[in-house]
């Protein structure tokens, strides 16, 4: 029975430090190791648990480099027959990004589980500790697979976590789908079941971050314009991804300038700027659609299918 937990840091809140204990907004993210963090956790104390530092960044700053390294660092160590799971140490804000490309990439058979915080490690409430609890708590459960998500005591599946809140400690939710389960003194009610998939593979993104292709957000809005889209196919996008209104629509001056985007080969796929929901079509018009729907559940998620499928050619 594997039994080693591997805890990788990248930085976020979780590791971040304020001068003052009662400021939660003033501090400076990424600050202690995945090393420090566990030792602040008497609960976890003596248990089979290996720290490797992976990055140490404000997720707001998480690049294509990090991803990468973290998708193969995580490979590497869920494939170890000693190793149960892997817990990811991230931020807060685009660790719905993360979640989405490990799950894509990796759509790991052993379970790969992403904590953060929404307090830095010296505040008087800092949520941290209990939230690295838990992650390990879901990483060592028997028969847990694929990427979650575990903070504030719930779990959420890649494909349906989201931040939803920018300050309280309940910050992320699985809209419509509702979280996976729920960690009740280090024990687990699951209402779901784990995340399958199927993995694209380490192969398909190259070390060399730097030809991953650019594909980019683009928001319909009031006023919007085509200026937006001709400076983007001037400088090379390779990819654009609407931020559409409501179930999918887009500003008819938008429009037009992303059907020119498409006719001069450039992919452009729909998602919603609706915190909640996908874009129902009818087939029809999912038929005659110049920009389809995208598959995934948010933009950010979308943007993420689309440059993995111009690297694998799908
Ligand atoms: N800016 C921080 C980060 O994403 C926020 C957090 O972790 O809560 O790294």
């Amino acid at each position: 029975m594997p039994s080693t937990i591997v805890i990788l840091g990248t930085g976020g809140t979780i590791a971040g430090t304020a001068v003052d204990p009662s400021d939660n907004v003033g501090y400076t993210a990424a600050q202690r190791s995945a090393a420090e963090l566990l030792a602040a956790v008497p609960a976890l104390k003596g248990q089979a648990i290996e720290c490797e530092q992976v990055a140490q960044l404000d997720s707001k700053d998480m690049d294509h480099a990090t991803w990468q390294r973290l998708a193969q660092r995580a490979a590497h160590h869920l494939a170890r027959a000693d190793v149960a799971g892997v817990v990811v140490t991230h931020g807060t804000d685009t660790l719905e990004e993360t979640a989405w490309f490990l799950h894509r990439v990796l759509a790991p058979a052993k379970p790969l589980v992403l904590t953060a915080a929404m307090r830095p490690a010296s505040a008087l409430s800092a949520d941290g500790p209990a939230n690295l609890r838990d992650a390990v708590a879901v990483a060592r459960e028997p028969g847990a697979r694929g990427v979650v998500a575990v903070l504030a005591g719930t779990v959420h599946a890649a494909a349906d976590v989201r931040k939803v809140h920018s300050y309280r400690l309940d910050a992320f939710d699985s809209g419509d789908a509702g979280p996976l389960a729920r960690v009740e003194e280090g024990g687990l009610r699951r209402f779901r079941p784990w995340p399958e998939g199927e993995a694209l593979g380490l192969p398909v993104i190259s070390e060399d971050v730097a030809s991953w292709p650019w594909v980019e957000v683009l928001p319909s809005h009031a006023g919007a314009t085509r200026a937006g889209v001709d400076a983007m196919l001037a400088a090379g996008v390779r990819g654009i991804v609407v931020a559409a209104t409501g179930n999918g629509s887009v500003h008819q001056a938008l429009q037009a300038a992303l059907a020119r985007a498409v006719a001069a080969g450039v992919p452009v796929v729909r998602g919603t700027r609706c915190a909640q929901g996908v874009i129902v079509e009818s087939p029809a018009g999912a038929r005659d659609a110049v920009l389809p729907a995208a598959t995934a559940g948010t933009p950010w998620q979308a943007r993420i299918d689309l440059m993995l499928a111009l690297m694998s050619g799908r």
